[in-house]
Order: structure tokens, then sequence, then C-alpha cells
């Protein structure tokens, strides 16, 4: 190594992407990432401490970061508990304009830009960008599946995260505390909103971008695939002045996009609807949406008792997931208000359990009950290429062989029989035969129905709901 080598902090070289080269003799040396070329205030900085113009040399990003390890190793003697890649002291150190300059560089800008134009193209509802010990991934959902679109160098991550930061006036120093905000994309030829929601990992942070649909049209019934007897039911509850209706599935099964369709089939003038939502993912027109936020003490219980005040017709609670919530949601709903809400729960009928765990006594839950429905979303076959792409002519209408989604569907009606038979003690698995004798397909059997048509696969339909 020259002498020159011994005179550089490796902190430095961190920070401004270049390393001191072996092969410069006497003149100074450096390497850098490819894709992240010193920029001119950099090299004039070099030029002025070395007092000539130093050689530059680009290689591989992970080979330019593997060299950077040995060159810490040999400054400051390896770390025990950090190995490479990661450096918490340097990081760790990088002030405001340090991360300021990282996330303004033109080729921080133009991976930001390219990943977010290449998450839309692909139809992606999320991104999400990961720090690792080593690496940065970056990875896509795309019809509910997360598929990997890239692994960056690790130097990379900070300029990325302060971009995204900057994007949306986020506190780009703050790297401790989760952080949430919006942000607007301009890729020329449309604008996309999208939310965000950065939190602190190990070695650095996990951020996860949804993608929102701007101008979005709430779907109608036909939408999200309700028909024959399945539509009628939903038609007549839209018509109910009064009762509950509770929609379940886990996260990503489709259930804020149905809610969203009913309250569209439901909203005329002389109907006032609240929807109290976390988060508010879409502009609705004449309906009241009220964002939660549990920060600031808007709880979905709190917002509620307020909302009770202003006598709505009709109220949607974005989820019931506490006692207070189940107790206002029924009280509201034996008052005069048709309320539509969502719970966690593996089927139909295991919702009535639930409410009894929240505190609802059975009578309060067989007085109000209107009607429950279990939803997942299940991948469709590409109709272009049958599901079965040839691997020489892959085809371009779809990913794999699936394009688009479809909802499967599992009603479970409180009609007076059943509401009899479980105010008898009758347990669930006993509700389940009786809804099923009256026609009401489980969601297995709905998925089933989906595979026999041609529309999605078995393998789509175990991954999605658990079947025998
Ligand atoms: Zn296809």
């Amino acid at each position: 190594m020259s002498a020159f080598n011994r005179r550089i902090n490796p902190r430095f070289c961190r920070i401004n992407g270049i390393l001191p080269s072996f092969e410069g003799g006497d003149r100074p040396a450096f390497l850098y990432p490819v894709g992240r070329a010193p920029d001119s205030p950099l090299l004039e900085r070099l030029e002025t401490v070395y007092g000539q113009a130093p050689l530059l040399e680009g290689i591989p990003a992970p080979e330019w970061e593997r060299r950077l390890g040995e060159f810490e190793d040999e400054s400051y003697g390896p770390r025990q508990d950090d190995p490479g890649g990661y450096d918490e002291g340097a990081e760790g150190e990088m002030g405001r304009d340090e991360l300021d300059r990282l996330a303004r560089e033109a080729p921080t800008v133009g991976l930001v830009d390219e990943i977010f134009r290449k998450a839309v193209a692909a139809g992606s509802s999320d991104v999400h960008i990961e720090a690792s010990r080593l690496a940065v991934t970056v990875r896509f959902r795309v019809d509910g599946v997360l598929t990997d679109f890239r692994t960056l160098s690790r130097s990379q991550f900070w300029g990325i995260s302060g971009r995204v930061k900057i994007m949306a006036n986020l506190n780009i120093m703050e790297r401790r505390l989760p952080q949430d905000g919006r942000l607007t994309v301009d890729l020329g030829f449309e604008r996309v909103d999208m939310r965000v929601s950065i939190l602190p990992n190990t070695w650095g942070e996990s951020i996860v971008l949804r993608i929102l649909k701007r101008g979005f049209t709430p779907g109608s019934l036909a939408d999200i695939h309700l028909e024959g007897r399945a539509l009628e039911l939903v038609r007549s509850l839209c018509e109910k002045p009064q009762g509950l209706f509770l929609l379940t599935g886990p996260t990503g099964s489709g259930k804020s996009t149905s809610l969203h369709a009913i309250i569209e089939h439901i909203r005329r003038p002389e109907v006032k609807i609240v929807c109290l939502e976390d988060p508010v993912e879409r502009v609705i027109d004449g309906c009241t949406q009220v964002q939660i936020n549990e920060d600031i003490g808007l709880g979905f219980a709190q917002a509620l008792r307020r909302v009770l005040r202003h006598d709505p017709n009709v109220i949607m609670i974005g989820e019931i997931r506490d006692s207070d919530t189940a107790e206002l949601a029924v009280r509201a709903a034996m008052t005069g208000h048709l309320v539509l809400s969502t719970m966690h729960t593996n089927d139909s009928v295991s919702a009535l359990g639930r409410l009894s765990d929240l505190g609802i006594p059975p009578a309060l839950t067989a007085g109000v009950l209107e009607l429950v429905a279990a939803q997942r979303l299940v991948r469709t076959l590409c109709p272009a290429c049958g599901g079965a792409p040839r691997p020489d002519a892959p085809c371009t209408a779809c990913r794999g062989g699936f394009s688009g989604r479809a909802a499967v569907w599992e009603f479970f009606p409180f009609e007076p029989d059943v509401r009899a038979a479980f105010l008898a003690g009758a347990g669930d698995d006993s509700l389940r035969e009786l809804n099923r004798a009256k026609g009401w397909k489980s969601l297995a059997e709905s998925g089933m129905a989906l595979v026999e048509a041609g529309l999605t696969t078995l393998e789509e339909l175990r991954r999605e709901i658990w079947i025998e």
C-alpha cells in the first residue's frame, strides 16, 4: 500500500463510496462501485488533499464492498460482532450533510426512480426495500406474491432511504424510530401516490411502500365476484336499516376492497355513511372518512364514540380488534345503524367465538348479527396462455401463468334457524353443518368450484386456503 493510503479514513471511504487502490503506485488511486462514480465535488476534494488528480477505477459493487471490509479490518481490526458490510460506527455517525448528499446524488435518484417505475409497470401493490448486513433487497408484491426485483450493494442503502424520506417529507436523520408518510411519484405518463412505512431493523431499515391507485373508482358488487344467491344476500343486507355485517379473513384477503364495493352500492345522497379506516386508502365521494390514529389516541373505539353523535345511517369500521370497539359496534348496530366491519378469523362461523372472546354475550350477538362472510383472494390463470407459458416463448400477458385475482367467498347468513341454534348453544361445527345444509359453500368448496371451472389451480388454492 502506498503512503497516501494511510492518510485516508475508512469511514470517509464508506460514506463517499471510494476505496484506495493498491494499483496506483505513487499516484493516489481509488476504486468505486460501478454505478456510483465519484462526483466532481468529491474529486476536487481528493485532488486538493493529494495535490494531483487521482486515478479511478469502477469495480462491481459486491467486490467493492468486500474490499472495503478488508480495508476496515486492516484499519480498525476485525469487529467480533460484525464481520463486514454493515458498520454501525460509520453509518451511525453519518451527519445530515452526508445523508443528504447520498440521497440527492444523481445515481441514487435514478435508482429510486427506476425501482418505482418498474414496480408500477409490473402492477405491484407494494415495494419492499430491506437492509441486511451485506446487501439491500428490493422486492415487489404482484397479485399478492412477493418476488425479488433486485439485490443492491449495502453501501447504497442510506442513499435510497434518504431519497424516500425526502420524497415523503420525513426526517432524514431519524433512523431509530418508525416513520410513516406519503409520497407522489411523477412517472411522466402518470402520477402515483404511495404510502410509506419505515421500520428500523438490525441492519438499517425496512421500507415498505404501498402503491395507491389514483382516481380510484370503487368497484361494483360484480367486481368483487358476487353472483346469484350471494349477490341477492348482499343486496338485501344493504337495504337493512340496522344490524351487523362482518367480513373475515387475513390481511391481504381483499376485505377492504369488498367493503368499499358494498359502501359504493349503498351510497346515495339521503344515506349518511361514515368510514373509520386505518389507513384511508382510497377517497370515496359522499362518504365521511376518518383516519384512525392510535398514536394520538384516536383508536377505532374513540372515533366510533364521536361518530355516533353525528347520527350516521351506515358505519364502516376498518377492523374490530378489541372489546371496546366490539361493544360499541354492537351497540351501534342495535340502535338504528347498519355496521360493516372486518375481523381476523379463519372462517365465517369463527367470528361468533371471536365476538364472545371480546366480551359480547351471545344474546347480543344474536340480536344484531345479520351476516358473516369469509373472503380470500386467489390468483387466476392467465387467459392468454392458459396458465402454461412455454419456456421458449414466455407469455407477455402474465407472470408465471397467473394474471389477476378472484375472490373466494363463504357466506354465513345469520337467519332465524341459525340464531335459534346458536342461542341453544350449538357449537361451531354444527353451525357449519347447518349452514352447508342450506346450500352455502365453505371457503374450500367455493375455491374448488373455481378450480373445476379452470380459473385457478389446486396448488394456488392450497396456498391461500387450508384444505386437506
Ligand atoms: Zn400468460
